[in-house]
Formats: structure tokens, sequence, C-alpha cells
């Protein structure tokens, strides 16, 4: 059950299963980037949006 929590939280790249990196957290945004540029996640908390980008 808490591995399962876990997972929930702790983002990985959907094409090489890498942990994303933090690359940029302000108090309304926080970017998440694949360590080899595969795909980048955009989250702004205060309006529930998550904006992905992905390299296909
Ligand atoms: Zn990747």
């Amino acid at each position: 059950m808490i591995q399962q929590l876990k997972r929930l939280f702790v983002s990985v790249c959907p094409h090489c299963g890498q942990p994303l990196q933090t690359d940029e957290a302000t108090a309304h945004c926080v970017i998440k980037v694949c360590p080899g540029g595969h795909y980048t996640e955009e989250s702004y908390g205060h309006l529930g949006v998550r904006v992905v980008y992905t390299d296909n």
C-alpha cells in the first residue's frame, strides 16, 4: 500500500524509466525533466494543471 502511494509521487520518464529531475520550482510552477531529455513535465499546482512534453 505504501509502495503504491510512493509510486504516485515519484515521476519517472516513460521512455527510459529514469527518475525525473526538478529543473525549476517556483511558488506556482514545478518543471521536471528527464536526464536524457525525453520528457518534460510542468505542474501548475494552483491551477491543477499538468503539461507534459514527450519526445516522440
Ligand atoms: Zn528519458
